[in-house]
């Protein structure tokens, strides 16, 4: 059907057929190939309602107080050398981290991909990446801590380096000229996809979450904790962008879901959750400063088991209860409105108010 447009002197024939045809070629991979960014009309509403969520959750690090921090970071006995050991940690391996995932979606992820909504929200699950290494970079300079030691515990503490290794492993593999019509290649994405998402930003961001918010509880570091929070609340959207990926590329590409394949994701989530492990024995060597190691490893288990039945696999555990139960409650900004006068709550006031309901979490 052609409409016709009458515009002054002028006529336009649109031909709505054609249109309707371009929406049907919107896909995951293998779509439409197009220079242009036609998000209208959508077929990835989840995408385009998380890239409204993410957007109403903008933070700044610069808005966040730092000065209770300092202080305690600076006064040996305000806080114990496990408190310092534990930040430190946390700032070792996020400040590469957050550095690690926002390259994958830019140079990878988002190069894959053929659908503008698709690509709208891995803009803005990118720049939140940026956001979170910007925070990181702020406590650094606020705490005076030297930077160079940051790349050092990179390289130098093996727990880190193996965490890092895993990951990096996986967004390699993509990154040469990929025919994305072969099973193998489309499987090979699913698994970056599931890997980055689910392993990575869905389970070994959350023994650090857990030990710095659980030393945010007990009034300690106060700025950097309230950063975590904001970071945590956006991890819960950018597991949840990367599980709607996942889950929509292999409905349209049914041959990659074998069981051989679930194998593999089930026991790349083993290799996570061991990797992740090590590391809590590291940042918590013994239990002490009120926290019990047991509690971060038993929640991993918890963590591991929802994010693999999110993606319809077989939890590894089952039935583990979770021995951290205050830390879903950590992402409900809203109630502290004042904390900042407002400052930062401002840039919600424009649109939705909507935190992505993770109970689970
Ligand atoms: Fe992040
Ligand atoms: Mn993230």
């Amino acid at each position: 059907m052609q409409k016709i447009f009458q515009i002054g002197p002028k006529t336009f024939v649109l031909d709505q057929e054609k249109a309707e045809a371009a929406f049907a070629a919107k896909r995951v991979i293998n779509g439409r190939a197009t220079m242009t960014f036609n998000l209208l009309p959508l077929k990835y509403q989840w995408a385009y309602d998380l890239y409204r969520t993410m957007k109403a959750n903008h933070w700044e690090p610069e808005d966040i107080p730092m000065g209770k921090d300092i202080e305690q970071w600076r006064d040996e006995k305000a806080v114990a050398d496990v408190d310092r050991w534990i930040i430190r940690m946390g700032i070792g391996y996020f400040s590469a981290a957050e550095g690690i995932v926002g390259d994958n979606i830019q140079h990878v992820v988002r190069e894959l991909v053929t659908a503008p909504e698709l690509k709208l929200v891995l803009g803005r699950h990118a720049h939140e990446e940026n956001i979170h290494a910007d925070s990181l970079l702020y406590m650094i300079a606020s705490l005076g801590i030297n930077p160079h030691e940051c790349e050092a515990m990179f390289e130098d503490v093996p727990t880190i380096v193996r965490k890092n290794e895993f990951v990096t492993r996986i967004s390699k593999d993509l990154r040469r000229d990929l025919d994305l019509t072969k099973v193998e290649n489309q499987r090979l994405l699913a698994r970056n996809i599931f890997v980055f998402g689910q392993c990575m930003e869905g389970t070994q961001f959350y023994g650090l979450f857990g030990m710095v918010l659980s030393l945010y509880r007990q009034n300690k570091f106060p700025g950097i904790g309230q950063m975590f929070r904001y970071t945590l609340r956006d991890e819960s959207n950018h597991i949840e962008v990367f599980r709607n990926l996942f889950m929509d590329l292999i409905e349209e590409n049914r041959e990659i879901w074998t069981t051989e394949f679930k194998t593999e994701l089930t026991d790349l989530m083993k290799e996570a959750v061991a990797l992740e492990k090590e590391f809590i024995r590291d940042c918590l060597p013994a239990n002490a400063v009120g926290l019990r190691v047991e509690d971060f490893l038993t929640y991993i288990d918890y963590i591991a088991d929802r994010r693999l039945e999110g993606c319809g696999l077989a939890p590894l555990s089952g039935g583990v209860k979770n021995p951290l139960p205050w830390l879903a409650e950590m992402m409900d900004i809203k109630k502290e409105q004042n904390f900042f006068e407002g400052r930062v709550t401002e840039y919600q006031k424009a649109s939705s108010l909507t935190v992505a309901a993770d109970d689970e979490l």
